[in-house]
């Protein structure tokens, strides 16, 4: 039989399905119970509704008057790498730009020469401590790409660290293909080698690890061509992996356009994306990605036009980006906060980007991102009077407890188990 939880004493608990009976557009029943039953949700309801069907159950988890949410996804990010770009942020603020630091061997090269010089175990030791700043904020799922080694060797290091923490860290990783990040130093000259290098070379190995559902390439001038890309998502398709593309960031370069003719699952930043461009995400039912602490960090003044995006009927996730360059914060509550500010969007919608439409993006919307019966009991109490309360008191983390794999614990004492 499988071993039973009930989460007891929930404030408020924010389905992420309005519905009937429940408030609001994040579908919240105020004092509220859970069941969890082995590493799913049984049963959910009021707690009225639960003294009328109560039974035995061993183990009680009382969250003292919490919110409680489903799991927050990261859908995006960087996490393993070696080094720090802190020196740019320096530079940055006197005046340089990340175009002109990236020219000077700076930007993403120099993450990629510290990650191509760090060995295995202080790679993992390093990204294990970093996914622990991630799940001490709630964040239960996250995205990671490759893309600091950009030769064979470094590329499947850092998929060999995604494979470990896996095993062994309570976050769920999806890992992202992404040896199409930049044209290394020692290509420059010969970039149609380093892209047939990625094809026939990396691609192969990375497959044969089975551990990337997706690939990812930066299009970008400076990074890859849009033929690039249909390069080698041809050759990822062959391999069972899905696109997610890194598109429009500092320019229009039709991304979004090439993202839903290649079917991409999702198309990240979207900074500069046209009216044509979000029409065709709309078409594909892509899901757009956003970004907005990147444009943040590096001081940018556009924004993804989210809010016209979501008006349009696009599915809007929102991430973090985390990476050490350009926006090196695991916080995905603030992240929600500034889209909120500086993107127009609401609230609610600010928290379906962190949940449920990050789960979108990363296809596993069938089994998380919502409260629901059935669905993984990857759950985040916060220590708050209501939902909105953490994005407004942004930067103070108020998770103060997780459920994960039918297990509760509060977050002050995961160091001591
Ligand atoms: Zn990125």
């Amino acid at each position: 039989m499988k071993k039973s939880l009930v989460i007891s004493n929930v404030g408020r608990l924010v389905t992420m399905e309005p519905k009937k009976g429940r408030q609001g557009r994040l579908g919240v029943i105020e004092d509220a119970v859970l069941l969890v039953e082995g590493e799913h949700i049984a049963w959910f309801g009021t707690r009225s509704q639960w003294m009328k069907r109560r039974r035995n159950v061993a183990d009680e988890f009382d969250v003292a008057g919490g919110v409680v949410t489903p799991g927050l996804i990261d859908c995006h990010t960087h996490l393993v790498h070696a080094g720090s770009r802190q020196n740019e942020f320096l530079l940055r603020s006197y005046g340089k730009t990340y175009q002109e630091i990236a020219k000077a061997g700076g930007g993403i090269m120099s993450t990629v020469r510290d990650t191509r010089k760090t060995s295995y175990d202080d790679l993992y030791r390093i990204s294990s401590e970093r996914a622990d700043e991630f799940f001490l904020r709630g964040t239960l799922a996250v995205e990671v790409k490759t893309g600091y080694g950009l030769d064979v060797a470094t590329e499947l290091k850092m998929l060999d660290v995604i494979r470990t923490l896996k095993d062994n860290h309570p976050i769920r990783f999806f890992a992202t293909f992404l040896g199409a990040h930049v044209v290394p130093a020692e290509y420059k000259k010969k970039r149609k080698d380093y892209v047939r290098l990625i094809i026939e070379k990396m691609m192969p190995r990375v497959a044969r690890l089975e551990l990337c559902k997706f690939c990812d390439v930066f299009v970008e001038d400076g990074a890859f061509t849009s033929d690039e890309a249909r390069a080698i998502a041809k050759a990822a398709a062959k391999f069972g992996m899905r696109m997610r593309l890194h598109v429009d960031q500092f320019g229009n370069g039709k991304g979004a356009e090439l993202a839903s003719e290649l079917k991409a699952v999702s198309a990240d930043h979207l900074d500069h994306v046209s009216d044509k461009g979000i029409e065709a995400l709309r078409r594909s039912g892509t899901v757009a990605v956003v970004l907005p602490g990147a444009t943040f960090f590096t001081g940018g003044k556009h924004y993804a036009p989210a809010r016209k995006m979501i008006d349009k009927g696009v599915k809007v996730a929102v991430s973090t980006d985390y990476n050490p360059g350009t926006h090196p914060s695991v916080d995905l509550i603030t992240t929600a906060t500034i889209a909120v500010t500086q993107m127009g969007l609401t609230l609610d919608e600010a928290w379906a980007g962190i949940t449920v439409n990050a789960a979108a993006s990363l296809g596993i919307a069938s089994d998380c991102g919502t409260i629901s019966q059935g669905k993984r009991a990857d759950l985040v109490v916060f220590d708050a009077p209501d939902e909105y309360y953490p994005m407004y008191r942004y930067g103070r983390n108020l998770a103060a407890a997780v459920v994960k794999k039918g297990r509760a614990q509060w977050l002050d004492e995961y160091y001591n188990v």
